[in-house]
C-alpha cells in the first residue's frame, strides 16, 4: 500500500503520517520525488489500512499497488530515479559510463586505466578488489590492497569507484572505500548481503543473476529499497541461453521492459554481456539505442595479459572508439554523456543524488 500525499504536503504533515502507518505497525519508508512525496506502508497485507489512512493530514489517496514489488515500481514513484556520485549520473536523460578493469591487478594498472578512460570521457571507475570466481584457484583479487589501489586512481583522478562486495561481512571494509557498492550476479539473491548493502547508504549497482527473471531482479532490487536507500541501478549483464557463441546472452530488451515497470535506472554491462571484446563496442551502442541510462565496461591496458576476463576487455583505444560510438547514438535518443558538471541542469534531479557519499579527497 502507498499513501499519496498532497502536492505541497507539510514536513509535519509528512510525519505525522510515518507515525500513524507505524502505529498500525506497518514499516513506513517516504520516497521523495520532485513531484509529490508517497509513503510506502509495507508489512501484512491481509489487512487492509486504507481507511484509518485516507483520513491523515496532507493525504491525497491511499492505492494498493499491484506488482509484487512496490517502491520499485512505477506505480509508486512515476518519475526516473537518477543515481549520481561525483562526476557520474546514471538515469533520466543522463548516460553514464563506468570502465575499468575486471580486477585490479596493480597500482600502475589500475592508475593507468583510471587516466585513459578519464580521458575518454568515462565518469565513474569499475575494478574488482574481491573477486566471485568460478575456480578457486583463479585469481581471487587484491582485496584490501585492491580497495587501497582504487582509492589512489580517484583521488588522482577524481572518478568515484565502482567495486564489488561479495559478503556481509565484508561490507564495512569495502563501504569504507568505495563510492557504489557492486552486487554481482552471483549474489543477486542474496538477501541478506543486499540488506546490509542498502544500509550503507551508498549508491548500489544491482547486476541481474544469469538465471533470474525480471521479478526477480526487481523483488532484489527491493530489498535495497526496503532498507531506505533509493540509490539503486539495475544492471543487464547477460543471462543463461543454450546459445554458445557468446559467454552470457546480452538480452536487451529488457532495457525498455525495465523502464516500463521501474524508475530505477538501467545499466548494461556489454563486456560480461558477450564475453568477446570484438562485438563489445557494438552490444554497448544496441544498449544505448534501446534506452539503457548507463555501461559498465571493462577495459586493461593490455587485455592479453589481464588475470581476469582479458578475452572480453578492451585496450584504451578500442574504449575511446566505443565512447565517440556511444556519443553519437545517444545523441540520437536524447541521453546526454559526461561529467555532471557539463551536464544539462533542465534534465537533473539533484534532489534524487546522493553526492555526500562521494570522498574525492581522502
Ligand atoms: C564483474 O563485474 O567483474 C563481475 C564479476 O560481474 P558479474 O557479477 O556480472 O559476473
Ligand atoms: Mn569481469
Amino acid at each position: 500500500m502507498i499513501v499519496v500525499m498532497k502536492r505541497g504536503a507539510t514536513p509535519e504533515q509528512i510525519a505525522h503520517v510515518i507515525r500513524l502507518v507505524e502505529d498500525l505497525g506497518l514499516k513506513a519508508v517516504p520516497i521523495y520525488g520532485t513531484e509529490r512525496t508517497v509513503i510506502a506502508a509495507v508489512g501484512d497485507k491481509r489487512e487492509d489500512y486504507r481507511q484509518s489512512l485516507e483520513s491523515g493530514p496532507g493525504v491525497a489517496e491511499v492505492v494498493r499497488i499491484l506488482a509484487p514489488y512496490k517502491m520499485a515500481s512505477l506505480e509508486v514513484k512515476p518519475e526516473r530515479t537518477v543515481v549520481g556520485v561525483g562526476p557520474l549520473r546514471v538515469g533520466n536523460s543522463h548516460l553514464g559510463v563506468i570502465a575499468g578493469p575486471c580486477s585490479v591487478e596493480s597500482l600502475e594498472q589500475t592508475l593507468g586505466t583510471a587516466r585513459a578512460v578519464r580521458a575518454a570521457g568515462a565518469t565513474a571507475l569499475r575494478g574488482g578488489a574481491f573477486k566471485p570466481r568460478t575456480s578457486p584457484y583463479s585469481f581471487q583479487g587484491l582485496k584490501e590492497q585492491g580497495l587501497k589501489i582504487l582509492a589512489i586512481a580517484r583521488e588522482e583522478t577524481g572518478l568515484p569507484i565502482v567495486t564489488e562486495v561479495m559478503t556481509p561481512s565484508d561490507i564495512s571494509l569495502v563501504a569504507e572505500y568505495a563510492d557504489v557498492l557492486q552486487i554481482g550476479a552471483r549474489n543477486m539473491q542474496n538477501y541478506r548481503l543486499l540488506e546490509a548493502a542498502g544500509e550503507t547508504g551508498k549508491p548500489i549497482l544491482l547486476k541481474r543473476g544469469p538465471a533470474a527473471t525480471l521479478d526477480e531482479l526487481l523483488l532484489a532490487a527491493e530489498y535495497i529499497l526496503n532498507t531506505g536507500n533509493q540509490q539503486v541501478m539495475l544492471c543487464e549483464r547477460g543471462i543463461r541461453t543454450f546459445e554458445d557463441h557468446t559467454r552470457y546472452t546480452l538480452s536487451l530488451s529488457v532495457v525498455p521492459a525495465l523502464h516500463d515497470r521501474t524508475h530505477l535506472p538501467v545499466v548494461v554491462d556489454p563486456s560480461h554481456g558477450t564475453g568477446h571484446t570484438s562485438l563489445v563496442a557494438r552490444m554497448a551502442a544496441a544498449a544505448v539505442a534501446a534506452g539503457a541510462d548507463g555501461l559498465i565496461v571493462e577495459v586493461h591496458p593490455e587485455p592479453e595479459r589481464a588475470l581476469s576476463d582479458g578475452y572480453q576487455s578492451l585496450n584504451f583505444k578500442q574504449f575511446a572508439e566505443l565512447m565517440d560510438l556511444c556519443r553519437r547514438i545517444a545523441a540520437a535518443v536524447g541521453k546526454q554523456i559526461g561529467h555532471a558538471e557539463d551536464l544539462q541542469p533542465s534534465v537533473s534531479e539533484p534532489a534524487m543524488v546522493a553526492d555526500n557519499s562521494y570522498q574525492a579527497v581522502r
